[in-house]
């Protein structure tokens, strides 16, 4: 089995940086894990962040590389935007790929431009949108179905139909392509119809129903090999997932260490959430009148303030951190924090999560109930998944999809925020028995015979009937 699996080469083309770039990198880790050679395509300051990653790996003796294009996108902490222009990189892909054809490349849909040169090479190409079925399935027929534009206002409940679960929505909830159809051409709907298959990053026990839909949709292979994060097995990888960490790892660490089981919230907006100064208040307002111990990790969020707004530290309350360290209450972090060595920490009751799809897989395969606060891409939908499906999380009860980088509509008030720590505390321990039962699932769908492990076995089959068929 590993000679043949071994002449399987894949290359991977993660986007930039950020929610995108991680589990793409995790994906190339799994493949390589099943014998096939991976290559990750970088910029060179990209490669940089995952480099000691990789040579790991290596050491351990998987084939997996980094190839380094030879342009370049400044590393900023805008980098991975989607909105970043990224076709500097078409010419050196295209020479990449003319020197070393792989049997397949697995290419985000934020390089959209890439697809016709991967297409003009008779690559198979394989689509990856950093996402879970459920939002799929759900905004296929929302787009199908539902005359959004006709609903009486933007905050009038309709059911999502054709879906096997109850889930209701409002306008005010959906991407601006969903509302806005005319404006949003289908290209990368197109895309992915007219690639190879998609790679997901989920796994089947969690939306069965769901991942059927995939399957099942127009014929089209879906490859469903999550949660690709359970590939980080050691501290070391943990650590060093996407970024090395820039908070202090014995502050944290002793921190945790201090409190009992099941008893400190975490919280965090992902790689690329901006949110206003007033909203941060609201949000240190609402945890210290909770009473709740809580890890709040401020990352990125702080990039739309003023470097002098950011010195002056005026986005917390007067004396907020202070009174939080004497009390023992929580701590702030500004930076880059090491999430899956903190969710998988015992202190850990609850997460309070923008709804990224890497954040809720993490804290589902760390068995850690949630707190949902979504603010744009498809957060909304993952919200539904975790409250209403799933039954994992409690909703803070933020309204208003916001396109990436643009003013906040309407900010979510501290007594909601309390309400929501307080609502999460009376029901953490039936939500944590539910969530630990789905985390198992993934722990085995990702071990030998699980569902995860065999799709990632039938890429590689299908890969390999293609290169076979090509040869005759
Ligand atoms: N992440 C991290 N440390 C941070 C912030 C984020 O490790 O301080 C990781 C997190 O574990 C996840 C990814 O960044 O893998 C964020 O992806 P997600 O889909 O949740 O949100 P996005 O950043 O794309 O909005």
């Amino acid at each position: 089995m590993a000679t043949v699996t071994r002449s399987i080469e894949m290359f991977f083309f993660p986007f930039v940086g950020g929610g995108h770039q991680i589990p793409m990198i995790d994906t190339a880790r799994v493949f390589a894990s099943h014998g096939v050679t991976s290559t990750i395509i970088a910029t060179p300051s990209n490669a940089l962040h995952f480099q000691n990653l990789i040579t790991r790996d290596q050491n351990n003796g998987l084939s997996i590389f980094i190839h380094a294009l030879s342009a370049d996108i400044p590393d900023t902490d805008m980098s991975a935007s989607p909105f970043i222009d990224t076709t500097v990189l078409l010419e050196p892909l295209r020479q990449f790929l003319l020197e070393n054809r792989p049997d397949c490349i697995v290419v985000d849909m934020f390089h959209g431009w890439a697809g016709d040169v991967v297409f003009e090479l008779g690559i198979a190409r394989i689509f990856f949108n950093g996402s879970g079925c459920f939002p799929h399935c759900v905004h296929d027929n929302i787009r199908s179905h539902v005359a959004v534009e006709n609903l009486g206002s933007d905050y009038e409940p309709f059911f999502v139909p054709n879906v096997p679960d109850r889930i209701e929505m409002t306008r005010s909830q959906l991407p601006v392509f969903l509302r806005n159809r005319a404006a949003f051409s289908d290209r990368v709907r197109q895309l992915e119809e007219k690639s190879f298959g998609t790679v997901i990053n989920s796994f089947y026990e969690i939306e069965p129903a769901y991942a059927d839909y995939m399957k099942n949709k127009w014929g089209k292979r879906a490859w469903i090999v999550g949660p690709v994060s359970l590939c980080n097995r050691t501290a070391e990888d943990k650590t060093e997932r996407g970024k090395t960490p820039t908070i202090d790892e014995q502050k944290w660490l002793n921190w945790l260490n201090s409190k009992k089981p099941n008893s400190v919230l975490y919280v965090s907006f992902g790689s690329l959430a901006r949110l206003p100064p007033e909203q941060l208040k609201e949000i240190a307002f609402g945890l210290e009148a909770s009473d709740q111990f809580f890890i709040w990790v401020v990352g990125n969020v702080l990039n739309s303030l003023e470097t002098k707004e950011k010195e002056s530290e005026n986005w917390l309350p007067e004396g907020f951190e202070e009174r939080m360290k004497e009390s023992g209450k929580g701590l702030v972090f500004r930076g880059w924090a090491p999430q899956l060595l903190i969710l998988g920490h015992a202190a850990i009751k609850g997460f309070m999560t923008h709804c990224g799809w890497n954040s809720t897989l993490e804290g589902v395969s760390s068995g850690v109930p949630m707190i949902t606060w979504p603010l744009t891409a498809e957060q909304f939908t993952n919200e539904k998944l975790i409250t209403e499906v799933l039954k994992i999380g409690v909703q803070v009860g933020s309204r208003e999809w916001l396109s990436w980088n643009s003013e906040l509509k309407e900010f979510v008030g501290r007594e909601k925020v309390e309400l929501a720590v307080r609502r999460f505390s009376e029901e953490a321990e039936k939500m944590r028995k539910r969530v630990r039962d789905i985390a198992e699932q993934a722990r085995i769908a990702v071990e030998k015979g699980g569902t995860s492990y065999n799709d990632v076995e039938a890429l590689i089959h299908d890969l390999k009937a293609r290169k076979l068929a090509n040869q005759d």
